[in-house]
């Protein structure tokens, strides 16, 4: 199985050109069908990891979501965090900042989400929607945007340093062909129709903008502690296998274990499950 996690991260410090990169890309697998197994087994290992989690309690994960318009960060949410355990997993997306919201700082709104103990976090979308549409947008000036990037990584160590967070931000990167033939194929689904609206496609005016914002963010905002990873997902299904991958080896690189037993299980089995307990309860 190749290492999606090496070919895809954006090393810190590195000078990413999305232009250089094929969204069209999809390993070594053809199609679905022959990757629909790993992917499969992936989901089965990071159900069991996400428990082990949930039980020691020494971990969080943080995972970000970003990407143009049906890039696919609701099929990654369906079909990749769907088979988490949901009593320690939370999906938060983040839309237009309320008036509330817009009188604080752009991490006010995002900071009460962040992943507690044994927790995973997914942010569909995020505070990076700051440096993105706010800046495309010109929503805010530049003095006040630029800052954001160091204080994004601030923000991003506190949280790994002080509260042991893991933090993977995935780019879901697609082609403005692809983009534009999945709102094709939402135009004639009625099951997605209400997903469609004028500014998906008046936003396309804006794709070079946003691709730029893009590669700032990815050259600025990548660390060793909240590496980006650019994922190609032209293809959903090699999407799904990267994602799932990149999540899997995370995990199982922390180490977790079950916390040992608070009781002393031979004591409790005498009293409560000897034949005699059992009789004298019954
Ligand atoms: P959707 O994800 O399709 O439900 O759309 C949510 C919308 O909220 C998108 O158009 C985002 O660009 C927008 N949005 C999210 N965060 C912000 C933000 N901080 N400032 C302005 N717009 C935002
Ligand atoms: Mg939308």
């Amino acid at each position: 199985m190749p290492n999606y996690y090496k070919k895809l991260i954006v090393e810190p410090g590195s000078k990413v050109k999305l232009r250089e990169i094929d969204p069209d890309y999809h390993g070594k697998h053809e199609s679905h069908k022959e990757a629909a197994a790993t992917i499969q087994k992936n989901l089965e290992k990071l159900d069991q990891l996400q428990y082990l989690m949930y039980a020691e309690k020494k971990h969080s994960l943080l995972i970000v979501l970003q990407g143009l318009d049906a890039g696919g960060k609701d099929g990654v949410v369906r079909h990749v965090i769907a088979g988490m355990n949901p009593a320690a997993c939370r999906v938060v997306g983040f839309k237009q900042p309320t008036a509330e919201e817009l009188e604080h700082d752009f991490l006010w709104r995002i900071h009460p989400h962040v992943p507690a103990n044994g927790e995973v976090a997914i942010f569909n979308r995020s505070h990076y929607e700051d440096v993105l549409v706010v800046r495309v947008h010109k929503l805010v000036p530049k003095e006040v945007w630029s800052p954001r990037y160091e204080q994004i990584n601030r923000f991003e160590r506190l949280l790994a340093s002080e509260n042991n967070t893991t933090i993977l931000k995935f780019f879901l990167y697609i082609s403005k062909e692809e983009q534009l033939a999945r709102f094709k194929q939402r135009l004639d689904d009625p099951l997605r129709q209400w997903k469609i609206s004028d500014s998906d496609y008046k936003e396309r005016e804006y794709w070079d903008g946003y691709i730029e914002a893009f590669e700032d963010v990815l050259n600025k905002t990548s660390t060793e502690y909240a590496p980006w990873f650019v994922i190609p997902a032209n293809h959903k299904w090699f999407r799904n296998l990267a994602v799932s991958q990149i999540i899997r080896r995370t995990l199982k690189n922390m180490n977790m274990k079950l916390p040992p037993p608070t009781v002393d299980l031979a004591e409790i089995r005498k009293q409560y499950h000897t034949a005699a307990a059992e009789e004298q309860k019954s």
